[in-house]
Order: C-alpha cells, then structure tokens, then sequence
C-alpha cells in the first residue's frame, strides 16, 4: 500500500510514504507541486489543472537495510519528461518498492506544462515509458530490446508489469518477443505491439485504486 498525502491548497506539496509487506514504513520524501493546465490528446487545454511533482526531486530511495527502494534516471535528448501527476508517482514507485531494491531508467511522462512532447499521449503527467529490465542490471548501460535473447530479462520485466498494474497502470505496449524453439510470447496486460516498443514499455490505462483517507 502507498500513502500519497496531497495537500494542494495550503501548502502545495506531495508526501509519500510507502508501507511494504512486513509493515516497515518507508517515508521516501516530500516535494512541491507543480501547478500546470489539463489537457487532453495533442496537448490542447481543457479547463482546470493537474498537479505534477519533478520525478528529479525523490528520484531514489533505499531503506536502511537495503532491500527496498528504487533509483530511478529519467533521460530523453532534448526533450524534459521529468514531470509526472502526484498520485501517478505514487503508483510508479509503488510498484518499484513492491518489488524490493532495483534500478530503472526510463524517457520519462510529461513536460512541466504537463505536454506530451516527443510522444502524442503523455499528456497530464499520466502515460510514461521505461527502458526494458535486463538481465544482470544490463539496462543500466543502455536499452534492452525484446528481441535481444542475452539481455532481456523476461521474468523480471513480468514482474514490474505487473506491479505497475496492481499500482494503477492497466494496459501497456510493448513488443512481441519471438524465440526459437519457444511460441512468440508479450508480456503480461498488453493492449499493442510494434516495432516502436521493441527498445521500451509504455505505460497507459491508468485507474488508481485510490482512497481519502
Ligand atoms: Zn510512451
């Protein structure tokens, strides 16, 4: 479970606490909101606001004993994807300290105005993408593409879809990975496939399971 605490109009920020299965409490930190307009697909604007948080500012997090946690580099050329929406980072990270301590790299969600910039739906802070876990922490160096049998790290990247999906992310694109000897298989909750995804996930469908408290 993730406490994301949001308390936009007093004081503008966004606290995250995540308690993991042993009920070890992690506080992972706090930052501002960034206050950006709402918009819909071609980065039109539609009316209110979305609050983002700067992925830069908690980009990592280890507990003390160093099994849960996550560091996380956003790196797109040319292009600020750092921003995400509050409860969007919470579900991101959520899904990563579920999984114990681990390294990600991805491209990155929205601009600061909260603009799909360099893909068409990463509008609001919401859709993102990930480069491919790979095995031995690969991926650190560079991308893992599905079709590389010695890099990509099949089991692990189930995984993380999988938590992302329990977090909140429903649906995600991705590359069909073909082996000899072995019927093509996709990675678990799937909704299309190309040549585009075959160097990173995107993360999509969004529906938080999310409660006042
Ligand atoms: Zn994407």
């Amino acid at each position: 479970m993730f406490e994301f605490a949001e308390n936009k109009s007093a004081t503008g920020y966004a606290e995250y606490i995540y308690y993991d299965k042993n009920g070890q409490v992690h506080n992972i930190g706090k930052t501002a909101f960034i206050v950006a307009p709402k918009r819909q697909s071609g980065n039109a604007l539609v009316g209110g606001n979305v609050y983002l948080v700067d992925q830069r500012q908690l980009k990592s997090y280890k507990s003390r004993d160093g099994k849960v946690g996550y560091e996380w580099d956003i790196y797109l050329e040319n292009r600020e994807r750092y921003y995400l929406k509050g409860d969007a980072f919470a579900a991101v990270i959520g899904a990563m300290c579920s999984l114990g301590y681990g390294y990600y790299h991805g491209s990155g969600f929205s601009d600061k105005a909260g603009r799909s910039v360099g893909s068409s739906s990463h509008y609001n802070g919401i859709n993102g993408d990930f480069r491919y876990l790979g095995l031995n922490g690969c991926h650190k160096g560079g991308p893992v593409l599905v079709s590389q049998v010695s890099r990509f790290d099949w089991d692990a990247n189930v995984k993380f879809v999988n938590a992302l999906y329990l977090f909140g992310y429903k649906s995600f694109g991705s590359q069909v990975m073909k082996r000899k000897g072995v019927p093509d298989r996709e990675l678990p909750h799937v909704t299309f496939t190309n040549s585009d995804h075959d160097n990173h996930l995107h993360l999509q469908g969004y529906q938080p399971n999310i409660q006042d408290i």
